[in-house]
């Protein structure tokens, strides 16, 4: 059965007592049977307390970006090597506001994959595309290309180390969250393009997340499509409340 997956990506929200106390309300919330891998992922500056924290729980922190390079004169940014010396081992890669405001493209996020796979790291790497995009119905040739310019280039990977999200840049922070229909078409044409490449067995296996302005009230509709494996969740992960609730909804 392939894994089932929320995760609650906090981006640059939250200082440092606004994050513990926020972990300790999920930890406690998470009082409840579930199949569901959760993971947190705060920012940089307070991944190692947060991973201490919840070593505790089933909970899972993951980082939000890791850098293309393995050390050297890169001011700002944080190595592979520096997460896994705070026991951290997932990571998110090509998150859209990256790509957009950061400019990283898809050489850059390859190098990033690349180095996470020789490092042992998991990857949740994000594709999506844009308003102008989906409007032009241009949306499948967009993901294939990404897919194409970064992953596909792995002579192979493993399932048990990546988390692929399915994040429309339209629906991220905006309030409009992609049809369920949307999300499974998409998620589906994902699955047969990693079938293509590698394997069923692969694709059959592979998480892929849905993310873009889920809700308590949105996520069950998203989370019951065949090919959605559950989310990645920005605003509504900074609510507890609201966290708990889409995490009960798979
Ligand atoms: C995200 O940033 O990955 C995201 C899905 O954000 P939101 O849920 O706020 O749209």
């Amino acid at each position: 059965m392939r894994r089932k997956i929320v995760a609650g990506n906090w981006k640059m929200n939250n200082n440092m007592s606004q994050t513990n106390s926020l972990i300790d309300s999920v930890i406690k919330k998470i009082n409840f049977d579930t199949n569901c891998e959760v993971y947190l992922s705060p920012s940089f500056p307070f991944l190692k307390d947060a991973k201490i924290k919840c070593n505790s729980s089933n909970v899972k922190v993951l980082a939000q970006n890791v850098s293309h390079h393995e050390k050297g004169a890169l001011t700002g940014d944080v190595s592979c090597d520096m997460l896994q010396s705070i026991e951290i081992s997932s990571v998110i890669i090509g998150h859209s506001e990256r790509r957009t405001i950061f400019k990283e493209n898809d050489q850059l996020l390859l190098s990033k994959i690349e180095l996470c796979v020789k490092n042992n790291l998991e990857v949740f790497f994000c594709v999506g595309e844009d308003l102008q995009a989906r409007n032009s119905n241009d949306e499948f040739s967009v993901i294939e290309d990404q897919l194409n310019k970064t992953i596909f280039n792995l002579p192979e990977i493993n399932p048990e180390k990546l988390v692929i999200a399915y994040e429309p840049v339209w629906a991220i922070g905006t309030g409009l969250t992609a049809k369920p229909s949307q999300a499974q078409e998409m998620h589906n044409f994902i699955r047969e393009k990693f079938k293509n490449k590698y394997s069923k067995s692969i694709s059959d296996n592979l998480p892929i997340i849905y993310g873009g302005s889920v809700k308590p009230e949105s996520a069950k509709d998203i989370f019951d499509q065949s090919d959605v494996d559950g989310g990645l969740i920005g605003g509504a992960s900074l609510n507890p409340d609201d966290f708990i609730e889409i995490i009960k909804s798979i």
